[in-house]
């Protein structure tokens, strides 16, 4: 019999605040469906602005005390957070796939990888130096250290439920921040779970709250709340521009992991069978549901009818059906609304002209189950070449040269990942360098690690997440001008 994990005392079903465990003022609550099933898996407390204040004053209040702990101390804290999730692996990922509908072993990647940004800057807590700066003045001596910025609001989505708030959680907690979460509504129990683990770590009442609910009301309260100093958001970029529009008004720093529209390049002198393998796993990982996914492939005129044949047939070969079962590689969308979108885009790709290799059809399982599909003789009038398509929909176009390929590719407003498959070393710099991505893979197709800097440039937002530099945006900088000090002026 299949482990029930609701038993699981991770699953939680209240706010997390101030170290408590409580219910909407309202007594409201909101419930959440199983993307395989359709069933009802739980409920979540439906907060609104009123709990996101007192979210946001525990943690201002926790911040005057837990900003001045060590590195040393935030290190340690975070190493028993990481080994916390290592120990729940199978149980925090068993919560994922019942709300998030992926595969059990792309689940139990995703906990890894969380525990593995917790690691990373637990690590980077101890690097945060500071600057003594030559000084002008012979009397003077000048300082720039960096102090942890204060409360942080973080918003994450349904696609990595876990993973996304560890990018904020570790590096805000690493940097001496207090921090409010809002997971999505549609996966809040990998983000509760975070409460959970963060208790049990032994990080003080107030350092990490997490809130579900109306996003409008959590958001407002959040982006205009003078106490927050910074937004860390990951979603959509249309979400995104509305909380920059209001960070603005209390000129919060904020950075923003927003949507994709990854081009996918195999040029003629490319390893054919190693483009197909990074083309599935680019564009298959999550059913198609990542912002780093390839949205769009563009395939070299003379190695067209190769790599379509091929990419059809791994496809043929994925085996789909609800994440808990042994050996599934793709799971359900998320819900009804995202199937329609695929199946949208799939029939304006083919009146315009598009082929259907393999899949085409809701998958018979039903619900949420849509069969992985390959479109040959895509164009640039067909809607999936402009739109993220966040599903298991694989365009594929022609082009003759590098210059059309690259033209090609940057040709949309985003700019988050992007892939290319080459043998050629004079073009794997040239095109890399051409390319407007924050992230570029060459002759790989799955890219993401914390030690790396993830981030886009162009409508995919700003900021760095991972890496030595991701710890940055939850610090601010302080110019210590020193005199008196005593020294001769001439
Ligand atoms: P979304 O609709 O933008 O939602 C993301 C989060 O924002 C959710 O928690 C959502 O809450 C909340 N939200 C929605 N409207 C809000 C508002 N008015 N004020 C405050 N919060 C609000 O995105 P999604 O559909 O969940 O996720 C898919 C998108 O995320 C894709 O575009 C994908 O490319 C992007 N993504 C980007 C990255 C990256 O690192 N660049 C990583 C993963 C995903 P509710 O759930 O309550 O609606």
């Amino acid at each position: 019999m299949q482990q029930d994990f609701r038993d699981s005392p991770l699953f939680r079903q209240q706010l997390y605040i101030a170290g408590s465990w409580v219910d909407a003022q309202s007594g409201k609550t909101l419930e959440v469906e199983d993307p395989a099933t359709g069933k009802v898996i739980g409920t979540i407390p439906n907060a609104g602005a009123a709990e996101t204040r007192q979210a946001i004053e525990a943690a201002h209040e926790a911040f005057k005390s837990f900003s001045r702990t060590t590195a040393g101390e935030r290190a340690e804290m975070l190493r028993r957070l990481h080994q916390l999730i290592l120990d729940n692996r199978d149980e925090l990922a068993g919560i994922l796939t019942l709300e998030q509908g992926k595969p059990l072993a792309e689940a139990k990647s995703e906990i890894s990888m969380s525990a593995a940004y917790v690691l990373w800057f637990a690590e980077e807590a101890r690097r945060v130096y500071g600057e003594i700066i030559p000084s002008p003045w012979r009397e003077r001596r000048l300082l720039a250290t960096r102090q942890p910025i204060g409360v942080v609001g973080a918003i994450t989505p349904w696609n990595f439920p876990s993973s996304m708030l560890a990018r904020k959680i570790a590096p805000a907690l690493a940097a001496g921040c207090t921090i409010v979460c809002k997971p999505a509504t549609q996966t809040p129990y990998s983000g509760l779970a975070w409460g959970e683990l963060c208790a049990r770590a032994g990080f003080p009442p107030g350092v990490v709250n997490v809130i579900t609910g109306s996003a409008r009301e959590i958001g407002g309260e959040l982006t205009s709340n003078p106490l927050v100093r910074k937004i860390t958001f990951t979603g959509s970029t249309e979400v995104g521009k509305v909380l920059l529009g209001q960070a603005a008004e209390t000129v919060k720093k904020v950075s923003m992991e927003l949507g994709g529209n990854a081009p996918f390049i195999v040029f003629d002198d490319a390893d054919i069978d190693r483009a197909v393998q990074g083309g599935i796993d680019a564009k298959f990982r999550n059913t198609g549901q990542t912002c780093v996914c390839a949205n769009r492939f563009y395939v070299q005129a003379g190695v067209y009818d190769t790599f379509v044949t091929r990419l059809s047939a791994a496809v043929e070969r994925l085996r789909i059906g609800a994440g808990v079962e042994d050996g599934v590689e793709l799971g359900p969308l998320i819900d009804a609304d995202s199937v329609d979108k695929v199946e949208e885009l799939l029939t304006d790709a083919v009146a315009k002209g598009g082929r259907v290799m393999t899949g085409g059809q809701r998958h018979p399982l039903g619900g949420n189950f849509f069969e992985p599909t390959v479109v040959a003789d895509a164009t640039s009038s067909m809607r999936f070449s402009r739109e993220e398509i966040f599903g298991p929909l694989a365009p594929v176009f022609r082009f003759e040269t590098e210059e059309e390929a690259i033209q090609l590719a940057n040709d949309t407003e985003y700019g988050l990942a992007c892939y290319f498959y080459t043998r050629d070393l004079g073009r794997a710099f040239r095109v890399s360098e051409a390319l407007d991505y924050g992230i570029v893979g060459v002759n790989e197709g799955l890219v993401t690690t914390e030690v790396a800097p993830f981030g886009g440039v162009k409508e995919s937002g700003m900021g760095r997440e991972g890496s030595r530099h991701g710890i940055e945006d939850y610090l601010e900088m302080k110019y210590v001008c020193m005199g008196g000090l005593g020294f001769p002026v001439a």
